[in-house]
């Protein structure tokens, strides 16, 4: 629980006592004795009119519990981990003058406005991104040396990306992005990296679009869908440029799932990992690490990686199973630096840089908005870099990316504080950054995964055509909240 401050675990966490009262006067029973609310078992009287499970106290798991409750279904979720957020993890612990990062989802873009209505019912208000850095210039850092600037791409390569731009436009418009395989199934044979071979995308404007791909969806743009690029695309149509990675939550994005986690009381229960899941046409019943459980329905809401851990009787339809069990996770290392001084600015710079040092990627700083002479650098190494700085040993992952930042910022040298490095595709509970449908992925199961398994619903980024965002998952959550439907 490092990343829980001793407040938020008391907020956030319910006794056992309270769970207990809780889930009897929900209908639902613990250990042993189980209550098959839709097969024939008469309800306790002035219990609530059905009951939901959801799997997973992420953002996803977090809105559907939320929209369903308020839709007057009885709701409990469980979570494996001791916290609420999954991957939006706010990082708190190790460093000195109660600054912060984001281990996980970071940026909140303008057009995402449902994550942003969520902040405000809860009264979390957003920081600015970069405010008061309209001064600074990011560092462009290539082949050891540090430039001021990102370097112009030439008038052939901006060309070249305008092409693959208004190509990636004119395919994605007609798109139906939550069915874009009705229009676009040809795309989804297709992988980026053949759309930069088809449109003439060469040289250093090819390296420049493949390492933006990476940093987007976590994989090579060789192994990326064209039809997950055009969705995603289609998905974020009215996005201008200049609302991209606009916002935070003021404080540290968990703050968010806390306080939705918190709404729901003792209906959520941490610690307590499903395992396995009964399912039929009367109902669901869940075996988590303390009990067995029934349920008119059940929402999904775990990674698919985390999904594939948990074993179903019977098994789930042959093309979600293929699903779950095939569709890759991008892999991103973000390690987080914090310093006594904030250096770079002193030199004039931002903090934000691009390398070509695979132990670093790219950097920003995450304490732009907080308070504190100490700051804080983010590394982000995604796609082939990010795995490899997955496999390498905590001590050694934070020692190569200290030294390469050192290259990068030599004024921070001697000043390092504190490092923490999050491995995304080693946790089990996650497996990866965020879904990164392969090419011939798209057309199978894209659509597919948002219809039932009979009383089991899946929610997540991965089934929200924005895919990858917090937004996405808080989309996801509402979308089978609303075609669950009142209790
Ligand atoms: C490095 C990184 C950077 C990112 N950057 C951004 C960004 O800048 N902006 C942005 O908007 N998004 C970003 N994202 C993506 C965003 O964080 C995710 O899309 C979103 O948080 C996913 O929410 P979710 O509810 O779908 O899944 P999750 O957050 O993964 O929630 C699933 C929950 O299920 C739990 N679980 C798993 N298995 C079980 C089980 N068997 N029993 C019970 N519980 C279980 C997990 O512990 C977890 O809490 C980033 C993600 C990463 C990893």
């Amino acid at each position: 629980m490092r990343d829980m401050p001793a407040e938020e675990i008391r907020q956030a966490t319910s006794t056992r006592r309270e769970a207990l009262a809780t889930a009897a006067a929900a209908g639902l029973t613990l250990a042993g004795a189980h209550l098959l609310t839709g097969s024939g078992v008469p309800r306790a009287e002035g219990a609530p009119p059905g009951q939901v499970i959801v799997v997973g106290a992420g953002l996803a798991g977090l809105t559907a519990a939320i929209e369903l409750r308020d839709a007057g279904w009885g709701v409990t979720v469980f979570e494996a981990r001791p916290r609420p957020g999954g991957r939006v993890y706010t990082i708190r612990d190790p460093f000195m003058q109660r600054q912060h990062a984001e281990g996980g989802g970071e940026f909140i873009d303008t057009t995402h406005r449902r994550i942003r209505a969520y902040a405000r019912r809860f009264d979390l208000p957003l920081e600015l991104i970069d405010r008061g850095y309209d001064r600074l210039d990011d560092v462009f850092f290539r082949k050891g040396r540090r430039r001021r600037g990102y370097r112009s791409l030439g008038k052939q390569g901006r060309r070249q990306t305008n092409r693959f731009w208004n190509r990636i436009e004119s395919m994605a418009e007609p798109l139906d992005p939550f069915d874009p395989a009705a229009r676009g199934g040809r795309y989804d044979r297709m992988s980026v990296v053949d759309l930069m071979d088809e449109v003439g995308v060469t040289g250093r404007a090819r390296s420049v679009l493949v390492r933006d791909f990476e940093d987007e969806y976590a994989v090579h743009p060789g192994r990326t869908s064209l039809l997950m690029a055009l969705t995603a695309e289609r998905a974020a149509w009215s996005q201008g440029e200049a609302g991209v990675e606009k916002f935070r939550i003021s404080g540290g994005n968990a703050r968010l799932c806390f306080a939705m986690a918190r709404s729901l009381g003792p209906a959520v229960r941490y610690s307590e990992p499903v395992s396995q899941i009964a399912h039929d046409a009367g109902g669901v019943e869940v075996t988590t690490s303390q009990g067995t459980y029934a349920a008119d329905q059940l929402v999904l809401a775990v990674p698919l990686p985390a999904a594939r851990r948990i074993e179903f009787t019977p098994a789930l339809r042959p093309r979600l199973t293929e699903a779950i069990n095939g569709i890759p996770y991008g892999t991103t290392v973000k390690t987080v630096i914090q310093y006594s001084s904030r250096a770079w600015k002193k030199q004039e710079l931002t903090g934000s840089a691009i390398t070509d040092i695979p132990s670093v990627g790219s950097v920003w700083e995450a304490t732009d908005q907080q308070k504190g002479n100490a700051g804080i650098l983010i590394s982000y190494t995604s796609a082939d870099r990010g795995a490899q700085a997955a496999k390498l040993p905590e001590r050694a992952r934070l020692a190569a990316s200290s030294k390469g930042m050192r290259r990068v910022f030599p004024e921070v040298a001697g000043r390092r504080v504190r490092a923490v490095s999050v491995p995304w595709p080693n946790l089990p509970l996650s497996g990866g950054a965020y879904i990164a449908y392969g090419p011939g992925q798209i057309d199978p199961y894209f659509t597919d995964m948002q219809e039932p398994n009979g009383r089991i619903w899946l929610a997540g980024e991965h089934l929200d055509p924005t895919f990858g965002y917090m937004e996405s998952a808080i989309r996801s959550g509402s979308r089978v909240a609303g075609r669950i439907g009142p209790a």
